[in-house]
């Protein structure tokens, strides 16, 4: 059985909700590197984080549903400023100058790397998760 790597993860807990959904869609999966992830996080980078595994000729089929899993993510997303349901998911440079970039490299010998953040595309709000309806109602 040819299996290929559809979508790669730092945490477990984003990884099962995905293959819980597959599997009730019918779709045989599986993570890989799990358990050495979850064990030993620093590793995550160094092997490519947790991968959702499945069969090579339903590929086409799960990335699809990972777009419309990630798209009703998104519409179901309020914004806490000004309340529309417009977020876009963009990539942010790593450092904010050069400056901020060669301390980072010369005191901590990391790599800047760009980070992803969900941008409302109505007031320019900007979170790397989504506020989600539980969290507005423990607000009030
Ligand atoms: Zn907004």
């Amino acid at each position: 059985m040819n299996l290929v790597t559809v979508k790669t993860f730092d945490s477990y807990f984003s990884a099962n909700i995905i293959l819980t959904k597959l599997h009730a869609e019918g779709i045989e999966c599986y993570l890989k590197d799990e358990y050495t992830v979850t064990l030993d996080p620093i590793l995550s980078n160094a092997i490519g984080g947790i991968k959702l595994v499945v069969k090579v000729a339903d590929e086409i089929g799960v990335r699809k549903l990972l777009e419309n899993y990630e798209l009703d993510y998104i519409n179901a997303a309020t914004c806490p400023k000004c309340s529309n349901n417009n977020f876009t998911y963009i990539t942010k440079p790593g450092a904010t100058n050069y400056l901020t970039a060669m301390f980072t490299w010369i005191f901590s010998s990391y790599a800047v790397a760009p980070y992803y953040v969900y941008h409302c595309e109505n007031c320019g709000y900007e979170c790397e998760r989504l506020p989600e309806k539980f969290e507005e109602e423990q607000i009030d």
